[in-house]
Parts: structure tokens; sequence; C-alpha cells
């Protein structure tokens, strides 16, 4: 089946009379080329657990169903549900659950389908969801693997950002702390159907085994990267003491710039996710 061809595609989508919905931002690859460099990049093998959000017609999924051990994937548009078993019909290592990946019991899902089993996660993601499913990935302290995800390319700069550029910002140390970002292939708007106003870009998320950098309080260091990048304009100092989510005095935090040899001026933006985590630490013993 190849559901990446359009001419394919379509006809088999009216004979279902689906209709796409912009709300749930469908745009369904179309582009063989960007599809070989996701499966080629995601190092799936026999032993290998997939979670996939939002299949649509299953393009990416019947690619991974050939290839990997086990694919579960969560599709929340009922019209999709029954193109999906047509389209994977041959293949008994997929489940399908038409559900909200925002609503659904996460940590249920994994641990029924993969036990305590390694996974990656893929997904073509609706633009709307990116950051949150990212971030309650991370948070939910699930066992995964990596990630491999398609993007809109402006979130992919803001995750691909370096200290004291406009880009650089909470989701970048966010996404930063517990993965090493690494960006695969551009896909323009003529790779998808219909096609999306923005660039898109394919990432991969390298999830460390054991964040690489040392914080004494989890909460208390994403309190502090908060802090920094809501106010972002104001210096270090003010950002921090006149945060709602921390309470600092400026003295400390004066002190502890001064031990670390930064200027009392600096802007928060300028710290690494490295010299943000030995702040907090310093900060919040
Ligand atoms: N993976 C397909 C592809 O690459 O052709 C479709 C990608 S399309 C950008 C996003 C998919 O996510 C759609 O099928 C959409 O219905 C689904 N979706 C949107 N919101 C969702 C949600 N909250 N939970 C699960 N799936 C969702």
């Amino acid at each position: 089946m190849k559901l990446y061809n359009k001419s394919e595609l379509m006809p088999l989508l009216e004979s279902f009379g689906f209709n796409f919905s912009k709300t749930l931002g469908q745009n369904f690859l179309i582009d063989k080329n960007i599809l070989d460099k996701i499966i080629d990049n995601s190092n799936i093998n026999k032993n290998t657990n997939v979670l996939e959000i939002g299949p649509g017609a299953g393009t990416l999924t019947y690619e991974l169903c050939k290839r990997a051990k086990k694919i579960v994937s969560i599709e929340i548009d009922n019209a999709l549900i029954p193109i999906l078993q047509h389209n994977l019909s041959e293949f008994n290592n997929f489940t399908l659950i038409n559900d909200d990946i925002m609503k659904i019991d996460l940590k249920k899902v994994i641990s029924d389908n993969f036990g305590s089993e390694k996974f990656i996660l893929a997904a073509n993601l609706p633009y709307y969801i990116t950051t949150p499913i990212i971030m309650n990935i991370f948070e939910g302290g699930f066992n995964v693997e990596s990630m491999i995800l398609m993007i809109q390319k402006e979130v992919a700069d803001r995750i691909y950002a370096s200290p004291g550029t406009k880009n650089y910002g909470a989701l970048t140390v966010g996404v930063g702390f517990y993965a090493r970002p690494e960006i695969i292939c551009q896909a323009p708007p003529h790779c998808f159907t219909p096609q999306p106003k923005v660039s898109s870009v394919v990432i991969k998320l390298n999830v460390y085994e054991k964040p690489p950098y040392y914080v004494n309080n989890k909460e208390m260091f994403f309190k502090t990267v908060k802090s920094v990048f809501s106010q972002r304009r104001k210096t270090l100092v003010n950002s921090l003491s006149g945060s709602p989510f921390i309470n600092c005095d400026k003295v400390k935090i004066e002190k502890n710039l001064k031990n670390m040899d930064l200027d009392l001026k600096i802007r928060g933006e300028k710290l690494s996710i490295e010299q943000l985590a030995e702040l907090s630490n310093q900060l919040f013993k």
C-alpha cells in the first residue's frame, strides 16, 4: 500500500467519505522521501515498541508496522478509525486507540501495551498540541528511548536554539534537559495534503537515560527557568527576585551570580542549561 502517494490516498479517503479537519491539524504526509528519512532515523527493528500519536490515514503507521515489534496508535478522529482498520488490516502487531492524547490515561496505555519495556514515540504532531505532548511525555517519567517528530519549523527552531538567541527559551531548556535534539530534515508545505501554511521539520529527540545536568530540586529548577523566560527582557537578578513562582531575594541571587563569575547585569537568556541548573542548585539547596 502506498499511502504516501496522493493518487492512491485521495480516492481511498473519498471512498470512506472522509473530510479533512482543520481544527484537528490534519495535514497528511504525501512525500516518500520524508517518510523514508523518518523510518531510517528512527532505528526501528523487530524489538522496537512504538507509540504513535495521530496516525491519520496510517501512512507512517504502515511503515512502522512492517518493521517494529508492536505499534500502538492513538487517533482522536472517529472518521479515521475505519480507514485505519482497513489500511492496516494485514498487521497483527498494531493496536488502534480512538481517543484524545490530551485526555487519555497515558500511563495505563503504556503499561498495558509495553509493560516496563522501552518504546519510541513517533508522531506527525498536530501543531496545537506539540509542546504539551512533548513535555507531558518527558515529565511522565516513561521509559521512552527517543521521539521522532514532525513539528512546525518555528517550534523546532525554539527547541534547537543556542543561549542568547531570540529562539532560546523555556522550551529549549525543557527539552534540552531531557534529550539531545537532532534535526533530521525539512518538510515544506507541498509534502502534505492539504498543504499547511507553515513549514515543518522532522526532529529526533534522543532521550538521555539520565539527564547530564545535575539538579537537586527539579521543581525549583523548572520554576527558575519559567521565571527567567517569562520576564526575559529583565536582568536575571530582577526576573528572579520579582518572580511570582519562586521566593528569592536580590542579595542572595547576586551573591550566587558572583560565585559563578557572572555579570550582575546579565539576562537569564544568556545562561546555558548547565548554568541555569547550577544557579538553581545554589539558590534552592
Ligand atoms: N500521521 C499522519 C500523517 O503523517 O499523514 C497524520 C498527521 S496529521 C498532522 C495529525 C493527526 O493527529 C490527525 O490524524 C489528527 O486527527 C490527529 N489528532 C489531532 N489531535 C489529536 C489528539 N488530541 N489526540 C490524538 N490524535 C489527534
